[in-house]
């Protein structure tokens, strides 16, 4: 009988040092003694990734990208090769492989390159031999065989992208937390783990801010409808399935059921204002298309109305693009005739997710009540079909989240069968 193939992940804070190694790798031995066949992406160890930037900023402000990715993609390997060590210790056959052995061809995108495609032969043949295959996460290598990087927590991307190359029978991404809650419980300690949650609400809440798993890797789950178990690498405990329900199944309508299945706080935006702006026809595709030729995500958008003849448009920017958008935003401003630019980076992005939304009214009100009643000002709106965002204050996120969580009653919300 052929063996059940599991693609695991574990992120830095499961390979933090060398004990969690260690753990790691007792975790996967007894997959082994299951009769498991076994390949582990690993990130680097713990805060490496963070540090390794702070090197580079202490060299230089504008480092080649190309340069910044043969740094970052050196985390990983450290960790691959130490887990293989480990495994060797408890007597378990294991090879450790960079992205570019194992074939993982990306574009040249540098810092956020994107997978094109996975040779994998070579992780087939180390897992004939009977092998547990490591594979250091986050990066890969172009067809002129220049070392790429995923972008930030890219190693979710290289786990999804290997359990499809390998038609793996389960891809489980181990954390430090026990599966995907209703909000970050560093911020609300009542949230409560979902047991499961759409592909699409996980996108959502992952755009929207929530760190736990990287938005691509779920962009690409729901594409090829791999589920994913999120876990906790601590403890031996059913975590949260990521997948699509089937269309109309008594599962789906029940998942529906929740208005708001989880909240998210974002503090990586940046406020832009363009003042003095004409009023006609025209002024904001200028504005815009100048943004996105420059791969600027604009994410909200608000044009005050005009008594004269003048406005000013506000707009919110990732705050790693801001310096970029604030150049874009001045030039743009020359030509059309424009007044100054206004920055603000004090600011925070509070967002609920759900998609029962998409059949009740009334719960965007039920936010701004929530929010009003703490006394939290909304500066911005933006909405999709399975989400409400505002714009508010940086100091008053975490507020904002936890009367949120209250309001929507999400420390009792059941999403088990
Ligand atoms: P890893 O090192 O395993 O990749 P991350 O730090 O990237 O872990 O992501 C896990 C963290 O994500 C958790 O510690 C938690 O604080 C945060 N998080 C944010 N939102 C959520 C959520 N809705 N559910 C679970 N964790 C969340
Ligand atoms: N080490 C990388 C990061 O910190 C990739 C990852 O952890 O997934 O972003
Ligand atoms: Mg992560």
């Amino acid at each position: 009988m052929k063996e059940r193939l599991i693609v695991q992940k574990y992120g830095g804070s499961s390979v933090a040092n060398t004990d969690r190694i260690k753990k790691v790798a007792e975790r996967i031995l007894k997959y082994k003694r299951k009769g498991r066949s076994l390949v582990v992406v690993v990130s680097a160890l713990g805060d490496t990734t963070d540090e390794l930037i702070e090197l580079s900023s202490q060299i230089t402000k504008y480092p080649s990208e190309r340069e910044m990715d043969m740094l970052l993609s050196t985390g990983e390997q450290v960790s691959s090769a130490l887990l293989a060590m480990a495994l060797h210790k408890l007597g378990i056959k294991a090879i450790s492989f960079t992205g570019a052995q194992v074939g993982i061809i990306t574009d040249s995108a540098h810092t956020r390159a994107r997978i094109l495609d996975i040779g994998a032969e070579r992780i087939k043949e180390e897992l004939k031999k009977g092998k547990v295959v490591i594979v250091a996460g986050f990066q890969g290598m172009t067809e002129k065989k220049e070392i790429t990087t995923l972008g930030r927590g890219g190693s979710d991307l290289t786990a999804v992208a290997l359990a499809k190359a390998l038609d793996a029978d389960e891809c489980e991404i181990f954390t430090d937390v026990a599966g995907i809650y209703t909000t970050d419980p560093r911020i609300e300690p009542q949230a409560s783990k979902l047991e499961r949650i759409t592909y699409d609400e996980m996108l959502e809440m992952a755009s929207l801010g929530a760190q736990v798993m990287q938005s691509r890797s779920i962009e690409l789950a729901k594409k090829f409808n791999i589920p994913l178990i999120v876990r906790s690498s601590f403890l031996y405990k059913r975590g949260t399935m990521i997948y699509n329900p089937r269309k109309n199944s008594k599962e789906a309508k029940f998942m529906e059921g929740a208005l708001v299945s989880g909240i998210t706080l974002s503090k990586n935006e940046a406020k832009l204002t363009l003042c003095d702006v004409r009023d006609k026809p025209g002024i904001a595709a200028q504005i815009f298309k100048k943004l996105s030729q420059e791969d600027i995500n604009v994410d909200m958008i608000v044009q005050n109305i005009s008594r004269t003849k003048r406005t000013d448009i506000s707009f919110t920017v990732p705050k790693s693009s801001l310096r970029k958008a604030v150049r874009i935003a001045r030039n743009s401003s020359k030509t059309i005739g424009a007044g100054d630019v206004a920055v603000d980076d004090d600011v925070a992005r509070v967002s609920i997710v759900g998609v029962g939304m998409k059949a009740h009214s009334g719960v965007a009100a039920k936010m701004f009540e929530a929010l009003a009643e703490n006394n939290i000002n909304i500066e911005m709106i933006s909405t999709s079909e399975i989400s409400v965002s505002c714009l508010i204050k940086k100091n008053l996120g975490e507020r904002a989240v936890r009367s949120l969580h209250s309001k929507f009653n999400l420390g009792h919300i059941k999403r088990s069968k």
